[in-house]
């Protein structure tokens, strides 16, 4: 895991809205933390693929994984992807709806995808990606067998070329000539929250809710 701040290139380097622009790799670290579904984007066939799917980030690379036949996993080896994932943290409600706004933390990473062929890295990729999303299922659920990992393609794309946005605060407006006006401003502020669980009708009797599953809900 490196610490140097995220290097500005000519893809990465902020255009509009600079100020939410950030260099700060512990931030692309704590966004891609925070969450565990990106949107892959692809050209595939001259055609751009946005694709939503799971991944896991260790601070070195970001791993997604899909079947040996997805189209925007492996068709395009050498293709160069764009990655994001973006958390939204409130709705901005300024006095005039130009001025409306979100704020939010995001990432964006460039870079071509390397195809994890390695036995005990694509197992430990896969590791993360399922503990990212569901920390403890590793090792309380059937972990996958060989058919299972022959049908899976594990991809692991380098956090070299990467950007972070981030919106925090109030409405922009408040102290423009729209501030004259009778119209409520401020920010109603949303999360994403895990519910109560909800067990299989197939469950088996007798099979308790496990602590780890348990402990997140709420
Ligand atoms: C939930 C959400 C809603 C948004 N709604 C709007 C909206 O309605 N209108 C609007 O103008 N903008 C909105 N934004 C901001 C938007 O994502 C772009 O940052 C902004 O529009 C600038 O776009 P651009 O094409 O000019 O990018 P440029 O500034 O040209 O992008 C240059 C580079 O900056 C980096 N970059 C740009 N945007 C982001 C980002 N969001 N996260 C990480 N890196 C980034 C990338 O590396 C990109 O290649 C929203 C963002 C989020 C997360």
């Amino acid at each position: 895991m490196s610490h140097s701040p995220l290097p500005e290139t000519e893809r990465t380097r902020h255009r509009r809205l600079r100020e939410q622009g950030s260099r700060d790799r512990a931030q692309l670290d704590a966004i891609l933390a925070a969450g565990f579904v990106c949107h892959l984007g692809v050209v595939v066939d001259g055609c751009p693929m946005v694709v939503p799917t799971v991944y896991g980030a260790d601070g070195t690379n970001l791993y997604f994984h899909g079947s040996v036949a997805s189209r925007s996993l492996v068709a395009s080896p050498d293709a160069l992807v764009c990655v994001t994932v973006t958390h939204v943290d409130g709705l901005v409600l300024s006095r005039s709806v130009f001025e409306h706004g979100v704020n939010y933390r995001s990432a964006m990473v460039y870079g071509v995808p390397r195809l994890v062929t390695d036995p005990a890295e694509k197992l430990a990729g896969l590791r993360l990606l399922t503990e990212q999303s569901a920390p403890g299922q590793w090792d309380y659920a059937r972990r996958p067998d060989r058919k299972e990992l022959a049908a899976t393609a594990l991809l692991a794309l380098p956090l070299d070329e990467a950007s972070v946005k981030i919106r925090v605060g109030p409405p922009d407006d408040g102290d423009g000539p729209d501030a004259g006006l009778d119209v409520w401003a401020g920010v109603l502020p949303m999360s994403a929250v895990f519910g109560e669980p909800e067990a299989d009708p197939a469950l088996r009797e007798g099979i308790a809710l496990p602590a780890h599953i348990a402990a997140r809900r709420g």
